[in-house]
């Protein structure tokens, strides 16, 4: 089984009716009810909100996978809390940034870069497959629409993505890298744009087959215990063996 936290800002679900309309009982519920579908995941959620945003060590170091959407409030998690996730990363575990995460904490601190982007609300969305044979882009045909969606544009400051799954185009010209994977230590990294808290695109069954998709693909084989000291000195005599 894969352990998924699903870790949500639940703010604007609680503040704004017609988001609280789309996700009533919130974002993270809505991923985490798609998921639980799944035989081969075990999901549970967090919330900022909650006492240590949800995220004690008990449940970090019970989660395999951690998806990540939060929008307005990324300075009120923690440093510690962003460093901890970080660092499981860095051990093993997948993390999934979801739409306005392009600037959450511990994906900018896995990415290091900004994570500026352009954006506009109001548009129409096709989020191209680049590559067909990934296993995030499993079962998809050569394209996923969304009818209305935020906009996101490039230049999108992050550093060159180790693999690119799909790009999208808006009516109104601009493209976007919006399926990013990286490799940061031991762990997967997934950047996935669509998602905006406005707009139902987490009821698109394709956009659940993507992120279902992007579990699987993040998936450890193994978290270490410990990342590696910084010199891990070898004798001559050894390396001679
Ligand atoms: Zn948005």
């Amino acid at each position: 089984m894969i352990n998924v936290t699903v870790w949500n800002e639940f703010r604007h679900e609680k503040s704004d009716e017609n988001v609280k309309r789309i996700y009533p009982d919130g974002i993270h519920k809505c991923i985490a009810d798609f998921l639980g579908k799944d035989k081969e995941i075990n999901v549970r959620t967090a919330t900022l909100d909650e006492p240590m945003h949800g995220l004690t060590d008990e449940v970090l170091d019970n989660t395999d996978v951690i998806i990540w959407w939060g929008h307005a409030f990324h300075h009120e998690v923690s440093d510690e809390i962003a460093a901890k996730v970080h660092q499981r990363v860095l051990r093993g575990m997948g993390f999934i940034a979801l739409h306005s995460c392009h600037v959450a904490k511990p994906f900018i601190k896995l990415i290091g870069t900004s994570g500026a982007l352009r954006w506009r609300t109001d548009d129409f969305e096709r989020l191209w497959v680049v590559s067909p044979s990934h296993p995030i882009a499993e079962g998809l045909g050569d394209y996923v629409e969304i009818e209305d969606e935020e906009m996101y544009g490039e230049a999108y400051d992050i550093p060159t993505p180790d693999e690119l799954v799909f790009i999208s185009w808006f009516r109104g010209g601009e493209v976007f890298r919006s399926g990013c994977c990286w490799n940061r230590g031991r762990g997967k990294v997934f950047y996935f744009r669509p998602g905006h808290e406005s707009n139902p695109t987490y009821h698109v069954p394709d956009i659940q087959k993507i992120i279902t998709n992007a579990v699987k693909w993040a998936a450890p084989k193994q978290i270490i215990e410990k990342l590696d000291c910084p010199f891990i000195e070898i004798s001559p005599e050894a390396a001679r063996k």
